[in-house]
Protein backbone atom coordinates (compact mmCIF):
# COMPACT_ATOMS: atom_id res chain seq x y z
CA UNK A 1 0.00 0.00 0.00
CA UNK A 2 2.77 2.47 0.86
CA UNK A 3 4.55 1.59 -2.31
CA UNK A 4 1.60 2.31 -4.46
CA UNK A 5 0.97 5.74 -2.56
CA UNK A 6 5.11 5.73 -3.18
CA UNK A 7 4.61 4.89 -7.06
CA UNK A 8 1.43 6.98 -7.68
CA UNK A 9 3.03 9.92 -6.02
CA UNK A 10 6.20 9.70 -7.97
CA UNK A 11 4.02 9.49 -10.92
CA UNK A 12 2.35 12.93 -10.21
CA UNK A 13 5.84 14.46 -9.26
CA UNK A 14 7.73 13.71 -12.41
CA UNK A 15 5.10 15.30 -14.68
CA UNK A 16 6.55 17.89 -16.34
CA UNK A 17 4.96 21.36 -15.08
CA UNK A 18 2.29 22.47 -17.27
CA UNK A 19 3.67 25.80 -18.85
CA UNK A 20 2.32 24.67 -22.40
CA UNK A 21 2.62 21.85 -24.64
CA UNK A 22 6.42 22.71 -25.20
CA UNK A 23 6.72 21.63 -21.67
CA UNK A 24 5.32 18.33 -22.49
CA UNK A 25 7.61 17.53 -25.78
CA UNK A 26 9.76 14.85 -25.05
CA UNK A 27 13.04 16.44 -25.27
CA UNK A 28 16.40 14.67 -26.91
CA UNK A 29 17.57 13.70 -23.14
CA UNK A 30 14.50 12.35 -22.14
CA UNK A 31 14.38 9.60 -25.13
CA UNK A 32 17.88 8.58 -24.42
CA UNK A 33 18.05 4.87 -23.92
CA UNK A 34 19.87 5.49 -20.49
CA UNK A 35 17.30 7.95 -19.31
CA UNK A 36 14.48 5.06 -18.19
CA UNK A 37 17.15 3.48 -15.89
CA UNK A 38 18.24 6.35 -13.93
CA UNK A 39 17.16 6.57 -10.58
CA UNK A 40 17.10 10.27 -10.24
CA UNK A 41 14.18 12.61 -11.59
CA UNK A 42 13.22 12.60 -14.99
CA UNK A 43 10.75 10.07 -16.24
CA UNK A 44 12.90 7.17 -14.53
CA UNK A 45 12.05 5.03 -11.38
CA UNK A 46 11.95 7.31 -7.95
CA UNK A 47 14.14 6.05 -5.22
CA UNK A 48 11.02 4.29 -3.71
CA UNK A 49 10.19 2.63 -6.52
CA UNK A 50 13.78 1.16 -7.05
CA UNK A 51 13.42 0.11 -3.64
CA UNK A 52 10.72 -1.50 -4.02
CA UNK A 53 11.99 -3.33 -7.29
CA UNK A 54 15.35 -4.73 -5.58
CA UNK A 55 13.20 -6.51 -2.75
CA UNK A 56 11.78 -8.53 -5.15
CA UNK A 57 12.99 -12.08 -5.40
CA UNK A 58 11.60 -14.70 -7.48
CA UNK A 59 10.63 -17.13 -4.61
CA UNK A 60 7.64 -15.18 -3.99
CA UNK A 61 5.99 -14.44 -7.14
CA UNK A 62 3.21 -12.80 -5.87
CA UNK A 63 5.11 -9.86 -5.11
CA UNK A 64 6.14 -9.17 -8.68
CA UNK A 65 2.25 -9.91 -8.75
CA UNK A 66 1.51 -7.18 -6.19
CA UNK A 67 4.17 -4.57 -7.51
CA UNK A 68 2.73 -4.80 -11.02
CA UNK A 69 -0.89 -3.66 -10.05
CA UNK A 70 0.79 -0.74 -8.21
CA UNK A 71 2.81 0.36 -11.16
CA UNK A 72 -0.41 -0.19 -13.68
CA UNK A 73 -2.19 2.04 -11.29
CA UNK A 74 0.21 4.24 -11.34
CA UNK A 75 0.01 4.33 -15.37
CA UNK A 76 -3.57 5.51 -15.11
CA UNK A 77 -2.45 8.73 -13.58
CA UNK A 78 0.58 9.46 -15.93
CA UNK A 79 1.00 10.51 -19.15
CA UNK A 80 3.30 10.85 -22.28
CA UNK A 81 6.56 9.23 -21.48
CA UNK A 82 6.19 8.29 -18.24
CA UNK A 83 3.29 6.80 -18.73
CA UNK A 84 4.94 4.29 -21.48
CA UNK A 85 7.59 3.73 -18.87
CA UNK A 86 4.74 2.31 -16.56
CA UNK A 87 3.24 0.29 -18.72
CA UNK A 88 6.20 -1.43 -20.23
CA UNK A 89 7.45 -2.38 -16.14
CA UNK A 90 3.53 -3.20 -15.41
CA UNK A 91 4.00 -5.41 -17.87
CA UNK A 92 7.30 -7.06 -17.73
CA UNK A 93 6.20 -7.28 -13.87
CA UNK A 94 3.04 -8.93 -14.88
CA UNK A 95 5.13 -11.36 -17.23
CA UNK A 96 7.89 -12.41 -14.55
CA UNK A 97 5.16 -13.05 -12.07
CA UNK A 98 3.35 -15.46 -14.87
CA UNK A 99 7.24 -17.16 -15.45
CA UNK A 100 7.84 -17.26 -11.79
CA UNK A 101 4.56 -18.71 -10.79
CA UNK A 102 4.18 -20.96 -14.22
CA UNK A 103 6.54 -24.06 -12.14
CA UNK A 104 5.81 -27.73 -11.41
CA UNK A 105 4.25 -27.79 -8.00
CA UNK A 106 1.97 -24.15 -7.39
CA UNK A 107 -1.23 -23.57 -8.09
CA UNK A 108 -0.72 -21.15 -11.14
CA UNK A 109 -3.57 -18.33 -8.89
CA UNK A 110 -0.34 -15.96 -9.12
CA UNK A 111 -0.30 -17.08 -12.71
CA UNK A 112 -3.78 -16.06 -13.75
CA UNK A 113 -4.14 -12.97 -12.11
CA UNK A 114 -0.70 -12.04 -14.00
CA UNK A 115 -2.02 -12.54 -17.46
CA UNK A 116 -5.51 -11.08 -16.36
CA UNK A 117 -3.74 -8.36 -15.44
CA UNK A 118 -1.87 -7.95 -18.62
CA UNK A 119 -5.18 -8.16 -20.44
CA UNK A 120 -6.10 -5.27 -18.78
CA UNK A 121 -7.16 -3.08 -21.75
CA UNK A 122 -4.80 -0.10 -20.44
CA UNK A 123 -2.18 -2.09 -20.73
CA UNK A 124 -3.16 -4.40 -24.00
CA UNK A 125 -5.47 -2.13 -26.12
CA UNK A 126 -6.10 -5.16 -28.60
CA UNK A 127 -8.63 -6.37 -28.28
CA UNK A 128 -7.61 -10.01 -29.66
CA UNK A 129 -4.38 -9.87 -27.25
CA UNK A 130 -6.77 -9.45 -24.74
CA UNK A 131 -9.13 -12.03 -25.74
CA UNK A 132 -5.82 -14.93 -26.07
CA UNK A 133 -4.57 -13.92 -22.95
CA UNK A 134 -7.69 -14.65 -20.80
CA UNK A 135 -7.88 -17.78 -22.60
CA UNK A 136 -4.26 -18.60 -21.22
CA UNK A 137 -5.61 -17.63 -18.07
CA UNK A 138 -8.43 -19.86 -18.48
CA UNK A 139 -6.27 -22.43 -19.22
CA UNK A 140 -4.66 -22.25 -15.44
CA UNK A 141 -7.57 -21.70 -13.47
CA UNK A 142 -11.42 -22.48 -14.48
CA UNK A 143 -12.41 -18.93 -12.53
CA UNK A 144 -11.03 -17.02 -15.58
CA UNK A 145 -12.32 -19.59 -17.94
CA UNK A 146 -15.42 -18.04 -20.39
CA UNK A 147 -17.82 -20.78 -20.99
CA UNK A 148 -16.29 -21.40 -24.43
CA UNK A 149 -12.88 -22.62 -23.67
CA UNK A 150 -14.34 -24.46 -20.55
CA UNK A 151 -16.04 -26.73 -23.33
CA UNK A 152 -12.86 -27.00 -25.20
CA UNK A 153 -11.92 -28.97 -22.49
CA UNK A 154 -14.41 -31.15 -22.46
CA UNK A 155 -13.36 -33.15 -25.72
CA UNK A 156 -14.28 -33.17 -29.25
CA UNK A 157 -17.91 -33.67 -31.01
CA UNK A 158 -18.37 -36.74 -32.71
CA UNK A 159 -19.29 -36.37 -36.17
CA UNK A 160 -22.60 -38.32 -34.74
CA UNK A 161 -23.03 -35.29 -32.47
CA UNK A 162 -22.18 -32.62 -34.87
CA UNK A 163 -24.79 -34.43 -37.52
CA UNK A 164 -27.25 -33.88 -35.33
CA UNK A 165 -26.52 -30.42 -34.52
CA UNK A 166 -26.69 -29.73 -38.32
CA UNK A 167 -29.84 -31.56 -38.24
CA UNK A 168 -31.47 -29.60 -35.67
CA UNK A 169 -30.48 -26.62 -37.23
CA UNK A 170 -32.41 -27.53 -40.32
CA UNK A 171 -35.38 -29.22 -38.28
CA UNK A 172 -36.02 -25.75 -36.34
CA UNK A 173 -35.55 -23.74 -40.08
CA UNK A 174 -38.49 -25.67 -41.73
CA UNK A 175 -40.53 -24.67 -38.29
CA UNK A 176 -39.91 -28.29 -36.54
CA UNK A 177 -39.79 -26.73 -33.29
CA UNK A 178 -41.10 -29.70 -31.04
CA UNK A 179 -38.54 -31.85 -32.91
CA UNK A 180 -36.08 -29.03 -32.50
CA UNK A 181 -36.31 -29.36 -28.66
CA UNK A 182 -36.47 -32.73 -28.65
CA UNK A 183 -32.77 -32.90 -30.20
CA UNK A 184 -31.93 -30.22 -28.14
CA UNK A 185 -32.72 -32.48 -25.27
CA UNK A 186 -29.54 -34.31 -26.18
CA UNK A 187 -26.84 -32.82 -23.68
CA UNK A 188 -24.01 -33.17 -26.16
CA UNK A 189 -25.75 -31.56 -28.96
CA UNK A 190 -27.00 -28.84 -26.59
CA UNK A 191 -23.32 -28.69 -25.33
CA UNK A 192 -22.12 -28.34 -29.30
CA UNK A 193 -23.99 -25.30 -29.93
CA UNK A 194 -23.61 -23.87 -26.52
CA UNK A 195 -19.60 -24.42 -27.36
CA UNK A 196 -19.93 -22.94 -30.79
CA UNK A 197 -22.23 -20.13 -30.33
CA UNK A 198 -20.92 -17.64 -31.26
CA UNK A 199 -20.15 -19.33 -34.87
CA UNK A 200 -23.72 -19.91 -35.71
CA UNK A 201 -24.26 -16.03 -36.16
CA UNK A 202 -22.71 -13.66 -38.73
CA UNK A 203 -21.40 -11.51 -35.96
CA UNK A 204 -19.18 -13.16 -33.97
CA UNK A 205 -21.71 -12.33 -30.86
CA UNK A 206 -23.08 -14.50 -28.59
CA UNK A 207 -27.07 -14.59 -28.54
CA UNK A 208 -27.46 -17.32 -31.31
CA UNK A 209 -28.84 -19.72 -28.81
CA UNK A 210 -31.74 -17.52 -27.00
CA UNK A 211 -32.61 -17.02 -30.97
CA UNK A 212 -33.08 -20.78 -31.91
CA UNK A 213 -34.73 -21.06 -28.18
CA UNK A 214 -37.54 -18.47 -29.70
CA UNK A 215 -37.72 -20.13 -32.96
CA UNK A 216 -38.55 -23.39 -30.74
CA UNK A 217 -40.77 -21.98 -28.91
CA UNK A 218 -42.31 -20.79 -31.76
CA UNK A 219 -43.07 -22.89 -33.65
CA UNK A 220 -44.67 -25.15 -35.31
CA UNK A 221 -47.45 -22.95 -36.86
CA UNK A 222 -49.47 -22.00 -33.86
CA UNK A 223 -52.37 -21.71 -36.87
CA UNK A 224 -52.05 -24.37 -38.55
CA UNK A 225 -49.58 -26.36 -36.76
CA UNK A 226 -47.38 -26.78 -40.26
CA UNK A 227 -50.01 -28.34 -42.06
CA UNK A 228 -49.81 -25.13 -44.44
CA UNK A 229 -53.61 -24.93 -44.72
CA UNK A 230 -56.76 -23.96 -42.55
CA UNK A 231 -60.01 -24.61 -42.92
CA UNK A 232 -62.45 -21.77 -43.25
CA UNK A 233 -65.92 -22.10 -42.97
CA UNK A 234 -68.29 -19.69 -44.97
CA UNK A 235 -71.77 -19.26 -46.70
CA UNK A 236 -70.11 -21.31 -49.42
CA UNK A 237 -69.30 -24.26 -46.79
CA UNK A 238 -65.88 -25.47 -45.99
CA UNK A 239 -62.77 -23.78 -48.06
CA UNK A 240 -59.29 -25.21 -47.59
CA UNK A 241 -56.86 -22.04 -47.25
CA UNK A 242 -53.70 -20.89 -47.55
CA UNK A 243 -52.73 -20.07 -43.64
CA UNK A 244 -52.48 -16.76 -43.24
CA UNK A 245 -49.41 -16.99 -40.20
CA UNK A 246 -47.15 -19.03 -42.10
CA UNK A 247 -48.56 -18.23 -45.60
CA UNK A 248 -47.81 -21.70 -46.21
CA UNK A 249 -44.31 -21.50 -45.65
CA UNK A 250 -43.49 -22.37 -41.76
CA UNK A 251 -40.07 -21.54 -39.95
CA UNK A 252 -39.12 -18.00 -38.84
CA UNK A 253 -37.97 -15.46 -41.09
CA UNK A 254 -34.03 -15.13 -41.06
CA UNK A 255 -32.20 -12.09 -42.50
CA UNK A 256 -29.98 -13.26 -44.74
CA UNK A 257 -27.14 -12.60 -42.97
CA UNK A 258 -28.71 -14.92 -40.56
CA UNK A 259 -28.87 -17.86 -42.65
CA UNK A 260 -25.87 -17.62 -44.15
CA UNK A 261 -24.36 -17.77 -40.74
CA UNK A 262 -26.21 -21.28 -40.08
CA UNK A 263 -25.36 -22.49 -43.30
CA UNK A 264 -21.82 -22.00 -42.74
CA UNK A 265 -21.81 -22.87 -39.20
CA UNK A 266 -23.77 -26.06 -40.31
CA UNK A 267 -21.00 -26.91 -43.20
CA UNK A 268 -18.39 -26.52 -40.68
CA UNK A 269 -19.95 -28.86 -38.29
CA UNK A 270 -20.26 -31.38 -40.90
CA UNK A 271 -16.94 -30.96 -41.82
CA UNK A 272 -15.15 -31.05 -38.75
CA UNK A 273 -15.28 -27.98 -36.69
CA UNK A 274 -12.95 -29.36 -33.89
CA UNK A 275 -10.17 -30.45 -36.60
CA UNK A 276 -8.09 -27.78 -35.40
CA UNK A 277 -7.44 -24.38 -33.83
CA UNK A 278 -7.55 -23.17 -36.80
CA UNK A 279 -10.49 -24.56 -38.38
CA UNK A 280 -12.14 -23.19 -34.80
CA UNK A 281 -10.46 -19.60 -35.53
CA UNK A 282 -12.32 -19.77 -38.87
CA UNK A 283 -15.83 -20.56 -37.18
CA UNK A 284 -15.43 -18.39 -34.45
CA UNK A 285 -14.26 -15.54 -37.41
CA UNK A 286 -10.82 -15.54 -35.17
CA UNK A 287 -12.11 -14.33 -32.61
CA UNK A 288 -9.15 -16.13 -30.50
CA UNK A 289 -6.34 -14.98 -32.59
CA UNK A 290 -4.16 -17.95 -31.58
CA UNK A 291 -3.26 -20.54 -29.43
CA UNK A 292 -3.37 -19.97 -25.69
CA UNK A 293 0.32 -20.82 -25.32
CA UNK A 294 1.27 -20.32 -21.85
CA UNK A 295 5.11 -20.34 -23.73
CA UNK A 296 4.43 -17.59 -25.68
CA UNK A 297 3.60 -14.75 -23.28
CA UNK A 298 7.09 -13.86 -22.30
CA UNK A 299 7.81 -13.35 -26.10
CA UNK A 300 4.82 -11.57 -27.16
CA UNK A 301 5.86 -8.87 -24.61
CA UNK A 302 9.68 -9.12 -25.39
CA UNK A 303 10.23 -9.84 -21.46
CA UNK A 304 13.48 -12.81 -20.99
CA UNK A 305 12.07 -13.99 -17.60
CA UNK A 306 15.30 -15.34 -16.44
CA UNK A 307 15.69 -11.56 -15.89
CA UNK A 308 14.28 -11.71 -12.91
CA UNK A 309 16.26 -9.75 -10.46
CA UNK A 310 16.50 -5.82 -10.72
CA UNK A 311 19.91 -4.56 -9.75
CA UNK A 312 21.34 -1.56 -10.47
CA UNK A 313 18.92 -0.10 -12.30
CA UNK A 314 18.49 -2.82 -14.70
CA UNK A 315 17.13 -6.35 -14.94
CA UNK A 316 19.88 -9.49 -14.57
CA UNK A 317 19.52 -12.89 -14.37
CA UNK A 318 21.23 -13.23 -11.10
CA UNK A 319 21.29 -11.29 -7.69
ZN1 LIG B 1 -49.42 -21.88 -40.67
Amino acid sequence: MIVAVAWAMMALCVQPPATGDAARMPTAAQDAPAKPESPEGGSGPSVAEVAALERLSPEHPEGYLLAAEDVADAAVGAEGEEARRLRALAQRLYVLAFELDRVKGRPGAVAASAVVGLADPVLEPVASRRTWLLAIAGGISAQYAAADWNLAAEGVPSDEVAYRAATLLGRLRAGEGRDARKMMEDPQVAAVLRRYERAIGTTGMTGALTRLDRYMQNWPCKECRNDRFVLRVSDRGAEVRLCPTCRGNPGPVLSEEELIGQLRFEDSLLSGIHDSWAAQTTVDQAAPLRDPDPEAVAPAYGVDAREAWYRKGKWVARP
